[in-house]
């Protein structure tokens, strides 16, 4: 039951190592002023109490937002770190964890099929990692747009408004796949496309296949944003969507989360780049930062300058235990995806529930019929059992709900009349491996919850 006290011992023990590295310079700086460990303790139960405020991440009855807590391997190697504190801007700030970082960065580009001349780093997460990618688009192709679909993050449109890039949305049909033909009429306005792997909403992935076959045709680029859905490809060849992944290693630029399906602390995420060319764009000259040695400098190929050190030591960590395979990371994906087939299947068979789409990831869009077919007693009646599970603790649930615009929501089911702009659907993001154990009794607790 207890996901991180066992391994206390470890950490206690890697942390006498290093103390022990700290005392090798002499006694200052250690122990000074430190506070009397039964104060801490005190302050540390009120923020443990605190902290009980939160939603239950850590349990399979949360299967509602993109959130779990990391490995067991990960908060032991960004505890350990961070007593240093390395800084991964510069070699300088870290050396050691610097290596780790570009092991990673290794491990990544291997995993997307990129081998020679790439370039990539960790960022702080997958918002800035996009903000580097589309800036370097927007320095290919000055003038040009970026285009994303309408199921894009909402990020790239308001990063174009940032860089000052014209943004182009693509309307999607309503399968949420976006419209080709509307890409090939403002083919010549686009100088980056800009493809989700795995959307936000309901996990979508978009025809990278297609997609690429059109950049091919009218030279424009593309950059795939697969923060969410990134480490799927280690299990692509199970996903319906298996032959558009063969086409990630030909994209010119990849954002993948490590601190989304990676099982890592919040504050990790990457971005690579096809070319090391590009890492001209980022070319400066600060007098204070570098000086032992002449090897590239992550600070030199990124817009952030600090960033935690003990984030690549994390990272690097849970990969030893945990390899970029089908076998490994990949796994743990695997139940995630079983989950919300297995839910799914509940939801179809329960004459009541209606799927809204088949998963093509890990997450599930799903609604209960109202007993009027039209949508604001849809949107009522899914409120309401949202709402529902988060009352009780012990046989409760924790979904999110999801907008589908009215059209799109008609265009799948006809009967439904269109009353509000929008209809609200259930969402769930069944990201644990203890999800798959779990989708049936959730199924159970939600259908038990809807009928009262
Ligand atoms: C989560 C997500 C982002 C934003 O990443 P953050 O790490 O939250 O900044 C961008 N694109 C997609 C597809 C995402 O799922």
């Amino acid at each position: 039951m207890n996901r991180y006290g066992p391994y206390l011992p470890a950490l206690k023990n890697a942390l006498q190592k290093l103390d022990l590295w700290r005392s090798s310079f002499g006694d200052e700086g250690i122990g000074f002023d430190l506070p009397d460990p039964n104060e801490l303790s005190l302050i540390l139960e009120t923020l443990a109490q605190r902290l009980e405020g939160n939603y239950p991440f850590h349990h399979p009855q949360y299967a509602g937002q993109m959130l779990k807590p990391p490995h067991p391997a990960a908060w032991l190697a960004y505890s350990l770190a961070m007593t240093i504190n390395p800084n991964n801007h510069a070699l300088d700030g870290g050396p050691p964890t610097s290596e780790m970082e570009k092991e990673c960065v290794g491990m990544l580009a291997e995993m997307v099929g990129y081998h020679d001349h790439y370039l990539g780093h960790l960022t702080s997460g997958g918002t800035i990692a996009n903000l580097e990618a589309l800036f370097v688009a927007r320095e290919i192709h000055p003038g040009k747009a970026i285009a994303a679909s309408a199921n894009a993050h909402y990020t790239h449109s308001r990063m174009c408004h940032v860089l000052n890039a014209d943004f182009i949305e693509i309307p999607a049909d309503r399968n949420g796949i976006p419209d080709l033909d509307f890409i090939e009429d403002h083919a010549s306005e686009i100088g980056t496309l800009v493809v989700t792997m795995g959307t936000t909403g309901l996990g979508i992935v978009e025809p990278l296949s297609e997609m690429k076959s059109l950049a091919d045709i009218y030279g424009f680029r593309i950059h795939a944003d697969a923060a969410y859905g990134g480490f799927f490809s280690l299990i692509s060849d199970k996903l319906p969507s298996h032959r558009h992944w063969t086409f990630l290693s030909e994209c010119d630029s990849i954002v993948i989360d490590p601190h989304k399906h990676g099982l890592q602390p919040y504050g990790c995420g990457s971005v690579l780049y096809k070319n090391a060319a590009v890492g001209k764009y980022f070319k400066h000259d600060s007098p204070y930062t570098y000086f032992t040695s002449d090897e590239l400098h992550l600070g030199e190929i990124s817009l952030e300058c600090s960033r935690a050190g003990a984030a690549a030591a994390a990272l690097w960590t849970t990969l030893q235990l945990l390899p970029l395979t089908g076998s490994g990371l990949g796994n743990i994906l695997l139940h995630a995806r079983n989950a919300a087939i297995r839910f799914s299947e509940r939801i179809l068979e329960n004459s009541d529930w209606e799927l809204f789409m088949q998963p093509e990831l890990d997450i599930a869009g799903y609604f209960k019929k109202p007993a009027v077919l039209k949508l604001s007693e849809l949107n009522r009646v899914n409120r309401t059992v949202f709402e529902a599970g988060m009352k009780d603790k012990e046989r409760g649930f924790h979904l999110s709900l999801f907008k589908v615009p009215a059209d799109q929501f008609t265009g799948l089911f006809p009967e439904y009349l269109s009353d509000t702009p929008a209809a609200i659907i259930l969402r769930s993001v069944f990201m644990k491996e203890e999800h798959e154990g779990f989708s049936n009794e959730l199924a159970d607790r939600i259908f038990s919850v809807s009928e009262e």
